[in-house]
């Protein structure tokens, strides 16, 4: 039998795994053998990506804001490799405004885009891995699913509803044999959180003094819970929220 982290002959369909985590993430699951559809609207970034991948992904354009476009994704990553495993739902942005200056238009995208695009890419991903005899979802949460911040309603609700979602759909879909679980990352180095501490003064200093690794994560951090999330090894795990930060969620 394959080893608990192998992933040999499976299909992974990652949301904006063109950069940042979502890269890290693909670039296990393909080192541990599975084959990688990136999702993203970016083709140039795509390039890039997929040249890290050593020739085991492609990429499907899409915006996970559209659900036919989601749909779309799912028959499109079918259509490549045959079947599909297991979906990781990275896609995410933020608007950083104090909650008075967020607009209806930026609060709806940032929900439509980190909440709205993983319910859909799901939801259409699981009848594929219904009749593919089971599935594994990766969630992304973030800090934000647990803790409040000042510059983050939109983003933060959409990273709590993230989390319910996850518990609901893994109770949902367990006799399936479809696993769903949560990943919330700490501070990780990326274009979003470079914006982030250009735009939030301080941030950067009190981001380290609360990590107690000492330092903000990489991508590449949040390679082996995904290959772990993916793999046989995690049959029993669903409905969790794993936090891979450095130690910042347990530190005072
Ligand atoms: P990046 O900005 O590097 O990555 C975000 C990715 O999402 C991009 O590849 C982007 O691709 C894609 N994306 C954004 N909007 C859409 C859309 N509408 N449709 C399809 N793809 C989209 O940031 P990170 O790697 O940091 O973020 C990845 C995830 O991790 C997000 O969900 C984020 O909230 C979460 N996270 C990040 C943390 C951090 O510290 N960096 C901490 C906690 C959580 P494209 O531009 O091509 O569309």
């Amino acid at each position: 039998m394959a080893g608990p982290m192998d992933l040999t002959g499976r299909v992974a369909l990652v949301t904006g795994g063109n950069g940042g985590i979502g890269l890290g993430m693909a670039k296990g699951l393909a080192e541990a053998g599975a084959a990688i559809v990136l999702a993203g609207r970016d083709r140039n970034k795509a390039e890039a990506a997929l040249a890290e991948l050593g020739g085991r992904g492609r990429f499907v354009a899409a915006d996970v804001t559209d659900p036919d476009a989601c749909a779309a994704l799912v028959d499109a990553t079918r259509a490549a490799f045959a079947r599909l495993d297991i979906l990781v739902n990275n896609a995410g942005m933020s608007v950083r405004k104090q909650p008075a200056d967020l607009t209806p238009e930026e609060w709806r995208l940032v929900l439509a885009t980190n909440l709205d695009g993983a319910f859909y890419c799901a939801r259409a991903a699981y009848p594929a891995m219904r009749d593919g005899g089971g599935g594994k979802i990766i969630n992304i949460g973030s800090m934000m699913s647990l803790f409040g911040a000042s510059f983050a309603a939109a983003y933060g609700a959409s990273k709590g509803g993230i989390v319910q979602l996850t518990r609901s759909l893994a109770v949902a879909w367990a006799p399936d044999n479809i696993q769903v679980n949560a990943v919330l990352p700490g501070w990780i180095d990326t274009a979003l959180t470079r914006d982030a501490r250009a735009q939030v003064p301080g941030l950067n200093e009190r981001v380290l003094a609360r990590t107690p690794a000492g330092r903000w994560g990489t991508p590449d951090d949040l390679a082996g819970i995904a290959v772990f999330l993916a793999g046989r090894g995690s049959d029993f795990v669903t409905g969790a929220a794993i936090p891979v930060d450095g130690g910042y969620s347990v530190s005072g």
